[in-house]
């Protein structure tokens, strides 16, 4: 792990200083732009369209187009000078408990660890918040950008979400189409909820996987080897008419309850049946 910053955690008059790492990876296939008549990565340019020209970095500046067509300039040390920024403190201003926190604050998170001399003062916080359970609201400042964060243990670990301001959250007044006063169908209703018991089980993330991604690499590895590339058709989608029959469908499909899909594999011949079944009763 390569450290993406260093700088110090403040709780009170207590200064913990730490290096901190990024906790997840994005594990994307990238691909890039290629001209095709001679396989060549495309280079990008930064050019001017009024000059025809291609601008150099010292002669870029950062603009804010405060209305159409008219951008105030800003250079590198001012947008530094601002706020505090440049100040290498994530600063504990609260403790409040996790599950105050919603998830659609949750931005990214990072892991923290002592810096050099600094192990007393950081297992000290890290017991001290294991032992109340509280988690810390902070405020970072890293690379001229101004952030919530909340700090937390995670195992024997110091850990570090960045949060976003409440006014980057947008409000669920926006949000189209959402039914004021709720009416549903009983009977429907508890065949629903009879689905959700069905299908819960422990959150167990290591049984989930990227399908989409395996596909890709396997793509990629046989056109490398040269293989002819043939692809699958879709499956097809069960065409359901009612809520009704697309309830009892699925409940005839899933695995028994608390079980998840580790009970997928039912035997062969029960499998067949239940299929029949369902198909049966999507027609219906
Ligand atoms: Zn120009």
């Amino acid at each position: 792990m390569h450290t993406v910053w260093k700088g110090a955690i403040s709780f009170g008059l207590v200064h913990v200083p730490v290096k901190m790492f990024s906790a997840t990876e994005d594990k994307d296939i990238s691909m890039r732009y290629i001209h095709k008549d001679c396989g060549s990565p495309l280079a990008y340019i930064r050019k001017c369209p009024v000059h025809d020209v291609e601008v150099e970095w010292e002669d870029i500046a950062k603009g804010y187009e405060y209305e159409k067509g008219r951008f105030v300039l800003f250079e590198k040390d001012e947008l530094e000078s601002i706020g505090s920024a440049g100040n290498k403190e994530i600063k504990i201003l609260d403790f409040v408990d996790l599950n105050e926190i919603d998830p659609i604050y949750f931005q990214k998170t990072y892991y923290l660890s002592p810096d050099s001399a600094g192990a007393n003062a950081y297992n000290l916080l890290l017991e001290a918040m294991r032992q109340s359970g509280k988690i810390g609201i902070a405020q970072i400042s890293i690379r001229s950008k101004s952030s919530m964060a909340a700090i937390r243990v995670i195992d024997n670990c110091i850990s570090m979400e960045t949060i976003f301001y409440p006014d980057e959250i947008r409000p669920i007044s926006q949000v189209p189409n959402l039914p004021q006063a709720i009416q549903v169908n009983d009977k429907e209703l508890t065949m629903a909820k009879m689905l959700i018991e069905q299908l819960s089980t422990p959150f167990e993330p290591g049984k989930y996987k990227d399908q989409y991604r395996e596909d890709l690499m396997n793509l990629i590895q046989a056109k490398v080897a040269g293989e002819e590339i043939k692809v699958a058709p879709q499956q097809q989608q069960t065409n359901v008419i009612d809520l009704m029959s697309a309830l009892q469908a699925s409940l005839a499909a899933a695995p028994p309850a608390g079980k998840g899909a580790a009970s997928a594999e039912a035997a062969p011949e029960e499998k067949k049946k239940r299929k029949t079944k369902a198909k049966a009763k999507d027609i219906g």
